[in-house]
């Protein structure tokens, strides 16, 4: 069975840098499951996915573009220190979420003195040239109730 919209593909991965630093990896854990063409993966790799069945090994590229976007220097701002419990202790590097226009938002530390917190919006993976080797495992169909809620009823998922 080919990934086509609307079906669940199941595979392993690993993703790195143009420098073979590996990002992520599902290898040692569940595999990683998804509804295709429903927007939960980025473009790139879902693209590449595309008409592939179990079996299909490859390693794929995802310019920014297709991935998590090209990093937007004017994403980065500086938030009044106080806006934050004083007593936390905010460091360089940590993940904090704030409030925005729409909803829960992340943004990572850049930055940090008595008197602001410098965050960046951008994803981590932002601008960066992503390579996944990927080995798919199983492409099914998606029941109805899955094409219902728009995501996959795998292990730990169910209602
Ligand atoms: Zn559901």
């Amino acid at each position: 069975m080919k990934a086509a919209h609307g079906r669940v593909v199941a595979l392993h991965y690993t993703l790195t840098d143009d420098l073979g630093v590996q990002l992520d990896s599902s290898r040692g854990h569940e595999p990683f499951v998804y509804l295709h063409k429903f927007g939960s993966i980025i473009p790139g790799l879902e693209n590449a996915l595309e008409g592939r069945e179990a079996g299909f090994s490859s390693s794929i590229p995802v310019s920014p573009a297709d991935g998590y976007g090209e990093y937007n220097p004017q994403a980065v701002f500086e938030a009044p220190r106080g806006q934050f419990p004083p007593d936390e202790n905010i460091q360089v590097g940590m993940r904090v979420q704030g409030e925005g226009a729409q909803g829960m938002l992340n943004f990572t530390v850049v930055g940090v003195n008595d008197q602001v917190v410098v965050l960046d919006a951008n994803h981590p993976m932002a601008g960066k040239n992503l390579h996944f080797a990927v080995d798919v495992l199983e492409v099914r169909d998606a029941t109805a109730q899955e094409l219902a809620h728009g995501h996959v009823h795998a292990r730990g998922h169910d209602h």
